[in-house]
């Protein structure tokens, strides 16, 4: 197989220099992040005033971690490093609570990003002649605008479809020859049993390509949408603190997930002692974004549980490749590609006054999509007069931390 390359230099630089270059470029986004009010705060504390402190790669452990829930706290700007009038554009993703973690871009963070993206597609082996169908949500995450910025960059013809509407997707698909879609792995299980139900010929569509992402899937599931699709699917990994899509993608060879390193430094860590794990072994996966001014990320604990293959790639890059994401250390859902926190949906029950202390949220799957049912106890408040008498049972016993949350299987029930 010949492997393609959009920019040859980059993706194939021998180690050293790509570890020289991570190196300028960290020293860089700390003095950037110095420039946040979060980040001043954050690194004066741990004796980093200046980007001295970091004289080599390792030295980032010098840096303390970056949370979520920092994220949050640090809502609305104190985590933007340049001034307001020079932001063109901000997504967000859910936080913990509702309030969202937000991230701000310059117009070079966005032509930076882009070209991630586009070498992530490119590496799948599209190019200009390609029609790529992007069947997710524009908005506020990430997703949509990313891959089409990326697409539009490649040359590729995009169809702004968004995500939902099966029936819309295949008309567009049939009248402008769509050779490539992004999608969930779920959706596109469901673009399949919908193409069997409507009684649409495979012949009808020219699709050859997925890249299917935001939410984990496994090899299984690769497998089967490629079988019954009869289509190559690459996984794409991102997040919205990393930018979006474009912080990992599999190339040609389908083997895991080239994590573009110069634009991103992954270390993977024991998720409860938080020490680094040897190339390999399973943990938790920390980013640091090297390519964004706006809105500087320094160690960010994704929370994503991954390992980094050990051998180089047969396509010839050098930046290291991810296994795909088995897991989270917490409890967030993924409900068909939306995140979803279990105290989201507490903080919304808990604001009833009908509602009792005690929830249950149960996930299954209808047919190849996530289903969500909350169920929750009533309160007192919600019975008449005479009824109100009757002692209203509670299901199970009150958890010693009172509202924590526990996870059996797909089904997580707070008590
Ligand atoms: P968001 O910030 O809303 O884009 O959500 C990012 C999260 O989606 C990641 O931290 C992962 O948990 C999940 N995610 C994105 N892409 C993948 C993928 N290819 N495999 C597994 N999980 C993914
Ligand atoms: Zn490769």
């Amino acid at each position: 197989m010949t492997y393609q390359y959009w920019n040859q230099k980059m993706e194939t630089l021998p180690r050293p220099e790509l570890e020289a270059f991570q190196l300028a470029q960290l020293k860089t986004a700390v003095s950037q992040a110095l420039r946040t009010p979060f980040y001043k705060e954050r690194l004066g504390k741990a004796g980093i005033v200046n980007a001295d402190a970091i004289k080599s790669l390792a030295d980032i452990r010098k840096i303390p971690f970056t949370t979520k829930h920092d994220l949050r706290d640090g809502f609305p700007y104190g985590f933007l490093s340049i001034p307001r009038d020079e932001v063109v554009r901000l997504h967000a993703s859910s936080g913990t609570t509702g309030t969202p973690t937000t991230i701000y871009f310059n117009r070079e963070d966005l032509s930076r990003w882009t070209s991630f993206v586009a070498r992530s597609i490119y590496a799948t082996g599209c190019n200009k002649a390609d029609v790529f169908q992007n069947m997710i949500t524009y908005g506020l995450f990430t997703g949509g605008l990313g891959f089409h910025a990326g697409g539009e960059e490649v040359g590729m013809l995009v169809i702004p479809s968004g995500s939902g509407n099966t029936t819309r997707q295949f008309k567009l698909m049939q009248d402008f020859g769509t050779t490539v879609v992004h999608a969930t792995p779920s959706f596109l299980l469901h673009v399949e049993s919908k193409m069997r139900e409507e009684g649409i010929s495979r012949d009808s569509i020219k699709l050859r390509k997925a890249f299917a992402g935001a939410e984990p899937y496994s090899e299984d599931t690769r497998r089967r949408i490629e079988e019954l699709l009869k289509i190559d699917v690459y996984n794409s990994y991102g997040l919205s603190e990393m930018n979006g899509p474009g912080v990992a993608f599999e190339c040609q060879a389908k083997n895991g997930l080239h994590l573009w390193e110069d634009g991103y430094i992954a270390e993977i860590v024991d998720p409860d002692t938080l020490e680094p794990l040897p190339d390999g072994e399973t943990g938790e996966l920390v980013l640091t974004c090297l390519c964004r001014e706006a809105t500087p990320m320094l160690r960010y604990r994704t929370r994503d549980l991954s390992s980094f293959y050990t051998e180089p790639c047969v396509c010839g890059r050098t930046h290291r490749r991810l296994h795909r994401i088995t897991g989270r250390t917490d409890d967030m859902l993924i409900i068909n590609g939306v995140n979803l926190f279990p105290s989201q949906i507490e903080e919304v029950i808990m604001s009833m006054s009908e509602a009792g202390n005690n929830y249950l949220i149960v996930v299954e799957k209808e047919g190849v999509l996530d289903r969500l049912t909350v169920k929750t106890e009533v309160g007192e408040d919600i019975f008449m007069d005479d009824s109100r008498q009757r002692q209203v049972r509670t299901s199970s016993p009150v958890s010693p931390s009172g509202r924590g949350s526990r996870v059996s299987g797909s089904t997580i029930s707070a008590m």
